[in-house]
């Protein structure tokens, strides 16, 4: 199945006037799941066409105002507009409060059920064919990146199949009971099919280029990585415990993923082809993710 994803915000910090707050839309099976919630989220969802009413649930890295403000907005325009489905927000554990602040600060009438979820390293969500599992950042408070993964899928081996005859309902038999009979021949699904690993999708915001999202990003088939600052600001990265351009690709190379989209641009980059290109000499297949850009995978 297809793996939408829509860059909803892509500065870091502050926002400029080409780029919102941070925050990232997946939308798998008919269903919208956001990393991050920056102010503005909800508006840039309008225009870039992502259905907010279809939100399941959203992940935050962690608790800095730039990545959480637009949860207080987006949860009161969903109860607005009569809302009966429960959303879920994960967030790191002990700053569950945090995010309770900006869904009762008003005593607005939500009526609908949030549940807002403290979290570790390790699977944190089961979804219609996918799970969503976190693992820990390097950045200067408690911070997790996500990874998506479709579940393994078993795959057929079509020619093997044609030649012995199995067919249309075979195959859902195959499935189900594991053994089909196909002209007079009992077969069992380990001879015409294999368990494939599902697509994954990985987001590291906010951090410092570090091993554990290395692992986590093993052979994604896309990592969508902080780059906040440029080579020349490579001090200023390192003690703000965020990411150069060319750090976010060594975590790329090093992970043998299939694609690296680089988010989090400070506003300080007017142009930020320059740090495009600098993450370009580390990892080929870069891009430098704008507003409203759309990756399927
Ligand atoms: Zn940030
Ligand atoms: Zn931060």
């Amino acid at each position: 199945m297809e793996i939408k994803i829509i860059a909803l915000g892509t500065a870091g910090s502050a926002p400029s006037k080409d780029r919102g707050l941070p925050s990232i839309a997946l939308v798998y099976n008919g269903e919208t799941f956001l990393f991050d919630c920056g102010e503005g989220t909800q508006v840039q969802m309008l225009k870039y066409k992502v259905n907010a009413y279809k939100t399941k649930a959203i992940f935050i890295s962690h608790v800095h105002g730039d990545h959480i403000i637009g949860i207080a907005g987006l949860l009161r325009t969903l109860a607005i507009n009569n809302r009966t489905e429960p959303l879920d927000i994960f967030v790191p554990k002990g700053y569950e409060k945090v995010i309770r602040a900006l869904v009762t600060f008003d005593s607005a009438k939500i009526g609908y059920r949030i549940s807002i979820k403290g979290i570790g390293s390790g699977t944190v969500y089961k979804g219609r064919g996918f799970s969503m599992r976190s693992f820990p950042l390097n950045h200067s408070i408690e911070t997790y990146g996500y990874v998506f993964e479709e579940n393994p899928k078993m795959r057929f081996d079509k020619e093997l199949c044609k030649k012995l005859g199995i067919k249309g309902l075979m195959f859902k038999e195959l499935l189900e009971k594991g053994r089909v009979n196909a002209n007079g021949k009992k077969i069992s699904i380990s001879k015409v099919a294999k368990l494939a690993k599902g697509k994954k999708v990985v987001y590291a915001s906010d951090t410092r280029p570090s091993e554990s999202t290395a692992r986590a990003a093993k052979d994604a088939d896309l990592l969508i990585h902080e780059s906040s600052f440029a080579e020349s600001e490579k001090k200023l990265a390192f003690e703000r415990k965020h990411s150069t351009a060319a750090e976010a690709a060594s975590v790329a190379k090093k992970a043998h993923v299939k694609k690296l989209v680089l988010t989090h641009i400070s506003a300080r980059y007017k142009d930020s082809k320059a740090l495009e290109m600098e993450a370009r000499k580390v990892f080929k297949n870069t891009e430098m993710a704008k507003d409203g850009d759309i990756i399927l995978i």
